[in-house]
């Protein structure tokens, strides 16, 4: 019999990660091989991503590519998955031809029931919102050390820039049970850290009867035995509460780094992006994370050129990098995304402008983490073991509980999974060398 290979392109988050794997379990189910070449695979899945132009734009080019393919094969499969799927649909199917099926954020749910038609040679989009219920079954992970987790989907912020909230809908969350149980088999697989994934984590449990909220999460999920550490994206800042700061100082597992996007340094630039928090409220919450967790560390997403943005306020945002002083920062050209309440305003920064100042806040970021360096050397620092590569000085890799990418050597024939105590010799700003002590 001749194999079958399945190749599925994810573009944009962790939580585009996530649906991935769930779409590869349930091909390798029907007995599908994995291919990292396009060019051999019978069967295609482009999950995307419609929070920026940019990878939006990518989708349609490679589409364009699949399309001369598929020329040669006709009995190519090609689905499309994920936010521009949700907020294209049947149009998505109507103007792109080299497409079989288009499957919405929820058509997830029932992913084994859409390859089905998809193998039966129909032509379908499925955008079906299930709004009230969020429940994964479970399925075929694959062996890793730290895996994700998705506890709720959806938001309810409606930030004027964002598309999320019209295609993933309002927050959801799945039930404390569901999430545990989940950890519990990967734990059982080998998995020693979980990235609980949402859109707004800090108001996981909202829609839920159980009145646990996110700081009860981390604690119940603090108590699984066999599991050593644990990360979350993304959190809001308006609803990074007290109580958040000490379920991560009080439950050992929870790494001391937070991702807090703060997206502008201008208050005025704030309030049109609908954040509903000042700079000051920000810096306040930094402040009593800092003062609670001294070791603590930060990142944050930035969007450059939103309209209206003036030098001034640019200003404010590079005030603001380094007032606060961040281990990293993730910054993007503001674009307009169709559907969203700021794709109504006039997209007034020339993009010469957008990229000069993008520039200037990278390299603004560059010179504060490169005087941050010398203080990380020196220094021993916890690495849970994730690859083992045939690099002959640095075979051994994995993230501190900072999310430091660090490198090292050891007389020791350690394992994926191991925690190796590393002093740190060279610090770099990509990953820090050491040696096992
Ligand atoms: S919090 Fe704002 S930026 Fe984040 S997903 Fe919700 S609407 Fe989008």
């Amino acid at each position: 019999m001749i194999s079958k290979h399945y190749f599925i392109y994810t573009f944009g988050c962790a939580m585009n990660e996530y649906d991935t794997e769930r779409i590869a379990a349930s091909l390798e189910a029907k007995g599908y091989i994995p291919s990292d070449n396009v060019e051999d695979s019978d069967f295609i899945v482009l999950n995307t991503c419609s929070v920026r132009e940019k990878p939006q734009a990518k989708i349609l080019s490679y589409l364009g590519q699949i399309k001369i393919l598929k020329e040669k094969r006709p009995d190519m499969i090609v689905g499309v998955s994920g936010c521009v799927a949700q907020q294209e649909g049947d149009k998505f199917l109507k103007n792109n031809k080299v497409v079989n099926f288009v499957m919405g954020t929820d058509a997830v749910s029932h992913i084994d029931n859409v390859i089905d038609r998809a193998l039966n040679g129909e032509r379908f989009a499925d955008t079906q919102v299930d709004s009230n219920d969020f429940s994964i079954s479970s399925f075929q992970r694959k062996e890793k050390i730290a895996a994700n987790v998705t506890i709720m989907k959806g938001c309810n912020n409606f930030c004027s820039y964002c598309i999320v909230p019209y295609v993933r809908g309002r927050e959801v969350s799945r039930t404390p049970e569901e999430i545990l149980n989940e950890i519990k088999s990967l734990i059982d697989k080998g998995v020693k850290e979980v990235c609980l994934l949402g859109q707004n984590v800090n108001s996981y449990g909202r829609n839920l009867s159980t009145n646990v909220d996110f700081p009860d999460l981390l604690s119940m999920v603090n108590k699984l035995e066999g599991l050593e550490r644990i990360r979350f994206v993304t959190s809001h800042p308006k609803d990074f509460s007290d109580k958040m700061i000490y379920a991560m100082a009080e439950n050992e597992k929870v790494c001391r780094y937070l991702h807090l996007p703060l997206q502008s340094g201008s208050d005025k630039i704030l309030k049109v992006m609908n954040r509903k928090y000042t700079y000051a409220d920000y810096v306040e919450k930094i402040n009593k994370a800092r003062e609670v967790m001294p070791d603590i560390e930060f990142s944050s997403d930035f969007i450059i050129g939103f309209p209206n943005e003036t030098d001034e306020d640019f200003n404010d945002t590079l005030k603001a990098v380094k007032e606060i002083g961040y281990d990293r920062i993730f910054a993007f050209n503001y674009s307009k995304r169709p559907g969203t309440k700021a794709y109504n305003m006039e997209d007034n920064v020339p993009a010469n402008i957008k990229s000069e100042r993008l520039n200037t806040l990278f390299a603004l970021q560059d010179s504060l983490y490169d005087e941050k360096l010398p203080a990380l050397q020196g220094v021993q620092t916890d690495v849970l073991i994730t690859d083992i590569n045939d690099d002959k000085e640095f075979p051994y890799y994995g993230l501190n509980m900072y999310n430091r990418k660090v490198a090292f050597s050891s007389d020791k024939n350690l394992q994926c999974g191991d925690t190796a105590k590393v002093l740190i010799k060279n610090a770099k700003r990509n990953c820090m060398y050491g040696v096992e002590v």
